[in-house]
């Protein structure tokens, strides 16, 4: 059972690759669970075969719960799926909690946060990092905004599907730390990019470049996890290119509201047109190296 008594029924908007493994942490972790899902979908009745109860409309989950999860794509969606017109904020109850934890714009999250206030209903953004794989192991590093007493009765909620849980200040803090993460990221990911392809352009062997420099002050998640899968010709997504550049644009566009320059953050979104235009917006995010290969006429493989 949940660990403390309290907010036990949660409501779960948006099943997707993350979305649908949170919510069968939250059934093992045993809190009741209603979910929607715009589409059906094998992953959706894998939810429903495990205990969640299936609704029709975001507002038919918000009327059950007492907490409503939101984890879908982009900014619109999460804005349809809570203002909507079968949206979250005509079912859900006064002192109901809705938590957003898909990434999307901390301005959005605000102004979505002032809109449910209105009506007496609390609001987190709680955007994550760790993958499909943090999904299914409950490992998720869970990035929060809002108040600190509505933050502390979703600790429970959180703790079945994440392990690192922090809470950094108001609306939007979230996602804006979220947006943190994803600058370090990409700008690492071209850093790799650019290295591997000097060693490969100069004719080195690249697999002895990547052993080198991985173990010393270069050394990253990027040259341990997604290195090897560049010199192995691997570029199925963890994480796709499509939604990375979604995240650069909202990098972007935050940093454009405080009129502050990312010149990195811009370069890396760059590169990432030139993959998605060469049919790449599917592939990971390693395959950002493949904007360096063209350029270079050589790949960065092994052997
Ligand atoms: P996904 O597999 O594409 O799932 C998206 C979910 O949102 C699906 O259930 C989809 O429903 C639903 N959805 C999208 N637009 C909707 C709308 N307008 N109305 C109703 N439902 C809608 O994506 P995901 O990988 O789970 O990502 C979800 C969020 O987590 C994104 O913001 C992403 O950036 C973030 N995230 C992802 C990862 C990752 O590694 N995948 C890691 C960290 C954070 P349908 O099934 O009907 O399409």
């Amino acid at each position: 059972m949940p660990a403390q008594p309290g907010k036990t029924r949660i409501g779960l908007i948006g099943l997707g690759i993350m979305g649908a493994p949170m919510a069968l942490n939250l059934l093992k972790a045993g809190f009741q669970v209603k979910a929607y899902n715009r589409t059906d979908r094998p992953r959706v009745r894998q939810v429903v075969e495990a205990g969640a109860e299936l609704l029709k409309t975001p507002r038919e989950v918000a009327a059950a719960s007492d907490i409503i999860i939101t984890m879908v794509t982009d900014t619109p969606d999460m804005e349809a799926v809570i203002l909507g017109e079968d949206g979250v904020i005509h079912g859900a109850a006064r002192g109901a909690v809705v938590i957003d934890m898909s990434t999307v714009s901390p301005r959005a999250t605000q102004q979505v946060a002032a809109e449910l206030e209105k009506k007496g209903i609390e609001m987190l953004d709680a955007p994550v990092s760790g993958g499909d794989v943090g999904a299914q192991n409950g490992t998720l590093s869970i990035m929060v905004g809002g108040d600190q007493q509505v933050f502390d009765e979703c600790v429970p909620v959180f703790e079945a599907m994440g392990k690192k849980i922090t809470l950094i200040g108001g609306h939007g803090a979230g996602q804006t730390t979220k947006l943190c993460n994803q600058i370090a990221v990409s700008v690492n990911n071209l850093a790799m990019s650019e290295a591997l392809m000097l060693a490969a352009a100069s004719g080195l062997d690249v697999e002895k470049v990547l052993n080198a420099i991985s173990g010393g002050a270069a050394g990253s998640w990027q040259l341990s996890n997604l290195g090897p899968r560049i010199l192995n010709g691997d570029f199925a997504p963890g994480f796709m290119v499509r939604l990375q550049q979604k995240d650069l644009k909202l990098v972007l566009g935050a940093a454009n509201d405080i009129k502050l320059a990312l010149p990195g953050v811009s370069l890396a979104h760059q590169y990432f047109n030139i993959v998605e235009r060469a049919g790449g917006a599917e592939e990971g995010t390693q395959a950002l190296i493949k904007a360096y290969e063209m350029q270079a006429g050589k790949q960065a493989r092994k052997g």
